[in-house]
C-alpha cells in the first residue's frame, strides 16, 4: 500500500528530498518533477481523493516542452543540461529544431514545430517517452541507496523500454489517490525550488561559459522565449487593437499577456493570450486574476480562437487553458490574492465556476 499522501506537509518534504538527492548527472529528474507539477493542476479532479493517470504521451510532450524553449544558445553558446553535455532527450529535439528552423527563423511553439514536421516529431516523442519511462520516472522517487517508498505513482513496472510494456499499463502513470490535488496545491511553492535547483545544475554543468553571470534563470524560464509578435497581430486584427483588462487604445508599448500567469501554467497558447496596455501588464504581473477575466477571455469563443490559431500556424489550447484555470483556482486558499484591474488586488474568496 502506498503511503498517505494527501498530507502536502510530507508530500512536501519527500519533493525536497528528491531536490535534495545528491548531485545530478542530468537535469531529466526536474524536467519530468516540473512537468508533473504542472500536469497535476490540469488535471485536478472533483474529488481530491481521487486517483489520476497521466498519459506519458502527454507527459513527453511536456518535458519537450520544456526543453524546447531552453536549448537555445545563450549568447551563442549551447548549454549542456548534463554532465557529458550528451542525452537522449536534447538530440532528439535538436533534430526537431533543425527540421523545423533555419538560423534566421524566430522560435516557434513546439505545437507548431509538431505541425511542421510530424514524422519527426513523433519520433522524437516516442524517443523521449520510452526515455522518460526507462530512466527518470523509474528512479525519480528513489532518494539515497537502498529501500524507498513510491509516494507519488507506483514504479515499479517502469525501467523498460517496452513500448508492449508500456501499452499493457495504459501508456499511463497512475498517481495514488489524493496525489494530484496536493500537488497541485503545493506546485505554486515548489515549482520555483525545482527551477531553481534546475538553474543551479545548469550553472554547474556549463561552468566554463558563465563566468559572467548571464541571468540564466530568465533564459531557462522567461515567458519572452517564444516570440508572440505574430500572435498579438492577429488578436488585434479580431478583436481590437485595446487593452483586453482597461479597453485603452493601444498605440505604442502594445504588450501579449498571459492570462494565467506564465510563472504558475506555462501555456502560450492563443487561449491564454490577450493584448493589454502596458500598465495593466506591469500590475498584474505573476499574480492570478480575477476568475471573470478568465472567463471572459474563454468566452471569446472556441471556434473564434482555434480557428484564429489555426491562421497563424499557432496552438489554441483552449482545453487547457480551460483545465489549468479549474485546478488553479480549486486548489487556491480563499485568501490567495486575485487581480481585478490596474492596482486593484483582493482576496479570491470562494470559487464555485463550472468552467465550460
Ligand atoms: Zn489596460
Amino acid at each position: 500500500m502506498p503511503p498517505p499522501s494527501d498530507d502536502p506537509l510530507t508530500l512536501g518534504q519527500r519533493l525536497v528530498a528528491v531536490l535534495e538527492g545528491g548531485q545530478r548527472v542530468a537535469t531529466y529528474k526536474l524536467a519530468v518533477m516540473v512537468a508533473l507539477l504542472d500536469l497535476a493542476v490540469e488535471n485536478v479532479p472533483e474529488d481530491p481523493d481521487a486517483p489520476v493517470s497521466i498519459n506519458l504521451d502527454t507527459l513527453a510532450d511536456r518535458v519537450m516542452e520544456g526543453y524546447w524553449r531552453q536549448l537555445r544558445p545563450l549568447d551563442g553558446h549551447d548549454l549542456r543540461q548534463s554532465n557529458d553535455g550528451r542525452g537522449v532527450v536534447f538530440t532528439q529535439i535538436t533534430r526537431l529544431r533543425e527540421a523545423v528552423t533555419s538560423p534566421r527563423s524566430r522560435e516557434v511553439p513546439l505545437d507548431t514545430a509538431a505541425l511542421l514536421a510530424p514524422d519527426v516529431y513523433a519520433d522524437a516523442r516516442l524517443t523521449i517517452k520510452k526515455n522518460l519511462v526507462r530512466y527518470p520516472l523509474k528512479l525519480l522517487q528513489r532518494v539515497g541507496s537502498g529501500s524507498y517508498d513510491c509516494f507519488l505513482y507506483d514504479d515499479s513496472w517502469l525501467g523498460t523500454d517496452s513500448t508492449r510494456v508500456i501499452d499493457a499499463h495504459g501508456n499511463s502513470i497512475e498517481l495514488f489517490p489524493g496525489v494530484c490535488h496536493t500537488l497541485a496545491r503545493l506546485a505554486p511553492l515548489v515549482k520555483p525550488a525545482f527551477q531553481l535547483a534546475w538553474v543551479e545544475d545548469v550553472r554547474r554543468m556549463n561552468k566554463n561559459l558563465l563566468d559572467d553571470g548571464p541571468d540564466l534563470a530568465h533564459h531557462l524560464f522567461g515567458s519572452d522565449r517564444i516570440s508572440l509578435t505574430r500572435p498579438g497581430i492577429a488578436l488585434a486584427d479580431t478583436f481590437g487593437n485595446a487593452c483586453f483588462y482597461c479597453d485603452t487604445t493601444l498605440r505604442s508599448g502594445r504588450h501579449v499577456d498571459h492570462v494565467l500567469p506564465w510563472s504558475r501554467v506555462g501555456i502560450d497558447g492563443l487561449t491564454n493570450l490577450v493584448l493589454s496596455c502596458p500598465a495593466c501588464n506591469s500590475s498584474k504581473s505573476d499574480i492570478l486574476p480575477a476568475t471573470d477575466l478568465v472567463t471572459r477571455a474563454l468566452d471569446r469563443g472556441r471556434t473564434t480562437l482555434d480557428d484564429l490559431a489555426e491562421s497563424i500556424n499557432w496552438p489554441s489550447q483552449f482545453d487547457r487553458v480551460r483545465s489549468a484555470a479549474h485546478g488553479l483556482y480549486l486548489t487556491q486558499p480563499p485568501t490567495t490574492p486575485v487581480w481585478l484591474g490596474a492596482k486593484s488586488i483582493s482576496p479570491l474568496g470562494t470559487v464555485d465556476i463550472v468552467w465550460r
